[in-house]
């Protein structure tokens, strides 16, 4: 019998559980633009009171929360600084610039992670000549830095520097949960200091659509407005905070299997020749390992894997990436590891015959 395919491309590829549609199908609506669905309501003022804030909005996606964001917090003209790899510069289709007409000064760091002194060399100066530094971002945890953990002192030192230069702060929390849940500090603890802070209901959490995103009341009512303005005001939308207030009750604590999943994951990888990876570097549910050692480029090693009935993504030309998420059980991830062996021994096998 074929055995199911073992998707780890994302987390954004979570299904809603038996008990999250039901939470959907049986969620009290109205039009949510009009303030008029309690599900949607609640929902808001779950995430307000998680994330320690007056107010928040539920949006489409994070991509909205994060442009809604840029959007309030600055004026065409303005400078945002986050990290080289930040989604806000690499995933959002250049969304700063065309919507609000932002520039973007990235700093180069090893795992997604600046520090005070960084962000000190990455503020503009006061000059006629040179776009405002406006508004800093910090991603937690930090996808393309392999999920790692913005560790609390750094997040105090970044938010002090942010703050004697006069910028505001915007945490985009894709995963802050999983931050969360690796450290055991709380989400309100890392986002309190920052001026706006969201979480996707869509990731980690394993809803189908949706991030909610936090702040002042001020800030929540101009950040509405943005979501009006680009169309992302809907109308029976409980039926999809239904699922994320399931998730917030359900969701949040199980998290840690995904986490110990990817240390799995990672130490039977780091086993495998050709394969690198160090399992000391996974903090939370991504894991990034290089192919280059078995002579594998990574999109031939990504549609060979997943001939094979595993999904993962390749990033770069022999980096690739693999997140588990809510559903997948040690032996599939146990499976994943098996079918990469098998795959990495084939390829060596065939080189050798052609050589
Ligand atoms: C996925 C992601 C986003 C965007 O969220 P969507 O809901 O997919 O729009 C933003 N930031 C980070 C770090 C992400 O991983």
């Amino acid at each position: 019998m074929a055995q199911a395919f073992i998707d780890l491309y994302s987390d954004t590829k979570s299904l809603p559980t038996d008990g999250m549609r039901k939470a959907m199908m049986t969620a009290v609506v109205g039009d949510e633009q009009k303030d008029e669905d309690p599900t949607v309501l609640k929902l808001c003022e779950r995430v307000a009171d998680l994330l320690g804030k007056e107010a928040a909005v539920f949006m489409p996606s994070g991509t909205m929360c994060n442009e809604a964001a840029v959007a309030v917090h600055c004026r065409p003209g303005d400078e945002l600084i986050c990290d080289r790899t930040a989604h806000i510069l690499n995933s959002e289709t250049g969304a700063p610039a065309a919507i609000s007409g932002v520039t973007i000064y990235p700093i180069d760091t090893r795992y997604g992670i600046f520090d005070r002194v960084a962000l000190r060399k990455a503020i503009r100066p006061d000059s006629r000549y040179i776009q405002p530094s406006r508004l800093v971002v910090v991603e937690q945890t930090s996808n393309f830095g392999g999920g790692r953990v913005w560790p609390i002192e750094t997040i105090d030192e970044v938010v002090d520097e942010a703050r004697q230069a006069g910028l505001k702060l915007h945490m985009d929390g894709a995963r802050l949960l999983n931050a969360q849940i690796a450290s055991g500090i709380s989400a309100k603890r890392y986002a309190e200091k920052f001026d706006s802070a969201w979480i996707d209901l869509s990731k980690g959490l394993g809803a189908p659509v949706g991030g909610v995103l936090a702040g002042e009341r001020d800030f929540v009512k101009s950040a509405w407005r943005v979501k009006q303005r680009l169309g992302g005001a809907m109308r029976q939308a409980g039926f999809l905070a239904a699922a994320g207030l399931y998730a917030l009750d359900n969701h949040v604590d199980r998290i840690a299997e995904d986490h110990e999943h990817a240390k799995m994951l990672a130490i039977g990888l780091s086993k495998i020749e050709g394969i690198r990876v160090n399992p000391d570097d996974i903090e939370t549910n991504i894991v990034f390992f290089d192919v280059a050692g078995t002579g594998m480029k990574g999109v031939d090693f990504v549609a060979r894997l997943k001939a094979q009935g595993v999904g993962m993504g390749a990033f770069g030309e022999t980096t690739i990436r693999a997140i588990p998420f809510i559903g997948h059980s040690r032996d599939d991830i146990q499976r994943a590891i098996d079918t990469i062996a098998q795959l990495v021994q084939a390829n060596i096998r065939s080189n050798s015959k052609v050589a």
